[in-house]
């Protein structure tokens, strides 16, 4: 069985990826294979880091490229980042149904009130760039490793936030739109803790 993780962000999607590879999942994300292609400098590598110099968009073929030659005769893939267009989850679907594969698609979902809340309750120290948190039950609202002073990075304001969540539904809709109709649709609510949401995971990928 293969996995889609898609997930809103401040939902926790770093977290779960984590616990699904324990689990023995292939771990793919396409951030880190087209990280790794430029590493090597192989032909693709080039052109990507020639792409991305110049300011442009990697576009969506040399992505699904990349991908589906990492992907070639795995089985229980992670698929963390992508699809992230229609014209990739199509692909997608014809590889995956060629190579008789399933495919799960997990969205965690949370409601916005808490998006926003996660989104922008990190706090960094100053000195030593150690991350707290305003709800951990720990803060003092200094830095507890070296007493620093802290601050809101400028990715984790309001502001920030809500436009990081703007971005995600509008990159999204179609996706979502997609795949519920497919089989092997699953929302999870992921306004709940990581072990919550963790066990809804995995009960859903045993059904
Ligand atoms: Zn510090």
């Amino acid at each position: 069985m293969n996995i889609i993780l898609l997930g809103y962000p401040g939902a926790g999607k770093g977290t779960e990826a984590e616990n699904l590879k324990k689990q023995g999942y292939y771990h793919v994300s396409t951030g880190d294979l087209i990280r790794a292609e430029i590493k090597k400098e192989s032909p693709l590598g080039k052109q990507v880091k020639d792409l991305i110099s110049k300011g442009n968009l990697v576009p969506d073929a040399l992505i699904t490229e990349i991908l589906l030659s990492a992907i070639k005769g795995k089985e229980n893939i992670l698929f963390d980042g992508f699809p992230r267009t229609l014209a990739q989850a199509q692909t997608l679907t014809k590889y995956l149904q060629d190579a008789g594969q399933k495919v799960k698609v997990i969205l965690l979902k949370a409601s916005e009130e808490v998006v926003l809340r996660r989104l922008t309750s990190r706090r960094l120290c100053k000195d030593c760039g150690h991350i707290e948190n305003i709800y951990w039950p720990s803060y003092t609202g200094k830095c507890s490793k070296c007493g620093g002073e802290l601050y809101t990075r400028a990715d984790d304001t309001l502001e920030s936030a809500k436009h990081r969540l703007d971005v995600f539904r509008k990159e999204t809709e179609p996706l979502l739109e997609y795949y519920s109709k497919e089989e092997g649709y699953i929302t999870v609510d992921a306004s709940r803790s990581a072990e919550e949401v963790s066990l809804t995971v995995k009960r859903a990928l045993e059904v």
